[in-house]
Formats: C-alpha cells, structure tokens, sequence
C-alpha cells in the first residue's frame, strides 16, 4: 500500500467503533459528575486525595503509592513503575484553579433595596459573561477561633442562588457604543445577597433607617451560620456558575460546565494514573493552584512544593541517587486545554495550526506569545517520541497555537516544570467558550486524552 505522503489530523469519532463510543459515554458520565461536584481549587484537590487514598495512596513516602496535599490546593501523587527511579518520572502537571469571582475582604455594601457583595475577579473573564446568570458561593468562612466553615449554597434543589443584575436594554444606549472594557466594569460585579428589611424597621413612610437590609441579612447569617461582618475578612468565598455540568446537543457529543479549563485535564490525569499498569517509569501527578494568575503563591507552580515531593520520593524510594538526576531524566506532560477553533471567530485563529474538537488532544510544542516570548519549547525529540508512541495505539492527536502569531498568545505550567531540565510539552483537549461559565469540551477528546495520559504513563519513552 502507498504511504499517505500529506498529513492531515485524525477524527477521533470517524475512528471509534461502537465500543469505543460506548466507553466515551461512560468516560463522559463520570466526568460530568466530577465537574458539577468539584467547582474550587479546594473541592476538586479534596475530591482527587479522597480516590487516591481509596485506592490505597499513602501520606507515608515509604509505601508504594503516595499522596501529599498541600493546604488543600495543591496536591502531588506517585506510583512506583517498573524502572528505577533513576530514570526519571513519567509525570502529568496540571492545575486545579478556575477564573471565578472572589468576595473582597469587606464586601458587604448596602444599595438602593439590596445588600450586594463586593468581588475582585480572580483570572482571565469577560465581565459580562458574569451578568444575570445565578451564581453559587463557594468556599470556606475562618471564624476568630480557628474554626473552618465550609460554605456550598446555590446548588442544591432548593437552594438559593446569587445574581449581579444588568442594565437592561431600554438604558443602555450609551453603553452599547462604549468599547467592552469601558462598558463592564469591575466595580461593578457586585453580587445581590439579599433585599428584605426587618418588620418595623422603618417607622413610618419616609423614613430612612441606615442600611437596613444589610442589617437583616447580618441577623440572618448571624441565626444560620453564626458568623459576623468580621468573619467575612477572614473567608475565602468564590463566586461560581450554579448549577452541574451538562450534556449538549442532540447526539450529546459535548460536556458544557464550568471550570473545564483545567480541571477536564485533572480528572483525566487522576484516571490515568489509577488505571496505568506500572510498565514504565515511576508516574506522578501534580495539580497546582494559581495558573490562572500567574503560578506565583505557596501553592502555585513558581512553589518549592513539587521540589520539596519529589526530594522526600527520592529520599524514600531511591536513597543513593541525586534528585538533580531524577529531574533531567523525567518526561513530563503539561496537561493543559487549547483554545479549539471557534466556529464564528475563524478569523483569530490560524486555522492549519488551530484545534479541533473531536481530533483528539492537541500538542503545544511551545505557549507564550509576540516571537514565542514566555515559552519553554519542547524539544523536537521529546515530541517524536510521543509522536511515535500515539501513532503506535492509534490514539488521535493533533497539534496548534493558540490563535495567529502577535494576536493570541498564552502560558501553561510547562515552563515551571522545564527549568528542572526535564523533558515537557503541553498536551490536552481543546476547548470551546475557554474561560467562560460554560465551557465546551468533545467527549471524544475527554476519552483520548485520558488514553493518551495512560499510554504516556505506561510508556519506556527513549530517546538519545
Ligand atoms: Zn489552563
């Protein structure tokens, strides 16, 4: 048979026989659950330590399988493979936070008729998306006495949810020929709490008591929660979308929820590492906070955390070897979405080196933006290596940039994870509406990613 001699990347759907799709599905199911249940840094690193240690992961370093949460936001996993440590680590990075809107230290703020919160966004939003959707609050309330609440409302049945309201169209001439950055400001996603006032509060018509609907919502947190004005300063609460992830369109081919950026990456990861055979090098996992703002912070991937885990496997699983080895023999994947092709924005995108959804996970060989500034570059070898590995179990790959050359441009945690000296290159789904409160992912590029991060971890990848 004539080799193809043009190259063209594969549709992971035309490729996938009824069992595959099947897989999919139930794949998709699964994942599904996991993004409505794990909307925050600390719900989703929660979520990962609770399967680990079900199946038998370890916080002593001398076992076989271990775990190490950090501050409940960042969290390190490891399997012993078959190769000595020596060689190196096959290892997933990828990270657990999500653009949101946080409460400010003092939010409350009493308007005409309502209570509002006051929010400092957290990552790249357009603020509009945020408008007139309900919001739930999640997130954790440190009372003076050392004592953690944990806060989740807005999601059950039943539950109250929390909205900023918009201007409606009828006012909104002027805004409407405004630039968007004009248009929506950030002093403005001030998020309703509540509206009613006390019986009797005001005395008689005219009357003007002072900010008396924050001072009913005050007694009725106080009733509920046992918490003050006070306690809000030391509270990390998060404004998310309400409400699970869902299936969309009628073949029900895509996942639309929130947060999929990257946690769509974490659930992959976390499977792979849990079904992997140990046929390679020792495999790990690493989930960080703060990608969406910068990396920096005790949790973030600019930490000492990962160095710290891997010192401390060293140390217990392969005493004699300098970790300095250890960190130059590991390949490792940044596990991170592409921005897929948007069907009515073609225009941004250079389209031969742009994502599909449904062509399987899309190879980065570099981020960064303006003459690959702020990129670490894999290496050509590193990524024949996995070129090879793919082509070989027929999993679809594809490989883009993100947008035209000086008009997009990106970083992922791959850089962090490079100035080891280890061998990196991003590699996950693309994903529509990135960024959004309602993100789109293919379920065909779910299940191949997590096939390509169990082939990746089960692998012997070589190369001189
Ligand atoms: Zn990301």
């Amino acid at each position: 048979m004539k080799k193809n001699l043009s190259y063209a990347p594969q549709n992971a759907w035309s490729s996938a026989d009824a069992k595959t799709r099947q897989a999919m599905e139930k794949l998709s199911r699964r994942y599904v659950d996991f993004l409505s249940r794990c909307k925050t840094e600390r719900e989703t690193v929660e979520y990962v330590r609770k399967r680990l240690e079900k199946k038998g992961f370890s916080q002593d370093f001398s076992h076989d399988r271990v775990v190490r949460p950090l501050r409940g936001k960042a969290i390190f996993a490891a399997r012993k493979g078959a190769m000595p440590l020596e060689r190196g680590l096959s290892l997933l990075a990828a990270h657990v936070d999500t653009p949101r809107l946080d409460f400010k230290q003092r939010p409350l703020v009493e308007q005409p008729s309502v209570v509002q919160a006051k929010t400092h966004y957290y990552g790249g939003i357009r603020k509009y998306q945020w408008l007139a959707r309900p919001l739930a609050l999640h997130g954790i309330i440190v009372r003076e006495n050392g004592e953690v609440l944990p806060v989740t409302i807005g999601e059950k049945e039943g539950e109250p949810v929390f909205c900023i309201a918009d201007l409606l169209p009828h006012l909104a001439q002027k805004q409407v020929t405004q630039s968007v950055s004009e248009a929506f400001e950030a002093e403005k996603l001030n998020i309703i709490l509540g509206h009613s006032i006390g019986a009797g509060t005001q005395k008689k018509a005219g009357d003007a008591p002072k900010d008396p609907v924050k001072t009913r919502l005050l007694e009725i947190l106080h009733k509920k929660y046992a918490i003050t004005e006070e306690d809000f300063i030391t509270a990390e609460l998060q404004a998310v979308p309400a409400g699970p992830a869902r299936f969309v369109g009628f073949d029900k081919a895509l996942v639309g929820g929130y947060g999929q950026d990257d946690r769509i990456c974490v659930f992959c990861a976390l499977e792979a590492l849990l079904e992997a055979g140990a046929t390679g090098r020792s495999m790990a996992v690493i989930f960080w906070d703060k990608e969406e703002i910068g990396s920096d912070g005790a949790t973030g991937a600019a930490s000492r955390f990962f160095q710290y885990c891997v010192e401390d496997l060293v140390r217990a699983w392969a005493k004699n070897v300098p970790v300095s080895q250890v960190f130059l023999e590991t390949r490792a994947i940044s596990a991170d979405v592409q921005a897929a092709l948007d069907p009515d924005y073609q225009d941004v995108h250079e389209k031969q080196n742009a994502a599909l959804l449904g062509y399987g996970p899309c190879f980065s060989k570099f981020t960064g933006s303006r003459g690959k500034y702020g990129s670490s570059e894999a290496d050509a070898e590193f990524f024949g290596s996995l070129r090879s590995l793919y082509n070989r179990h027929g999993v679809p790959w594809q490989t883009a940039e993100l947008g035209r050359v000086d008009l997009g441009g990106g970083g992922t945690v791959a850089l962090f994870l490079a100035a080891y000296g280890m061998h990196v290159i991003d590699l996950g789904p693309a994903v529509l509406s990135m960024h959004s409160p309602f993100e789109l992912a293919s379920c065909a590029d779910i299940h191949t990613s997590w096939l390509a991060y169990r082939f990746f971890l089960e692998s012997r990848i070589e190369y001189s």
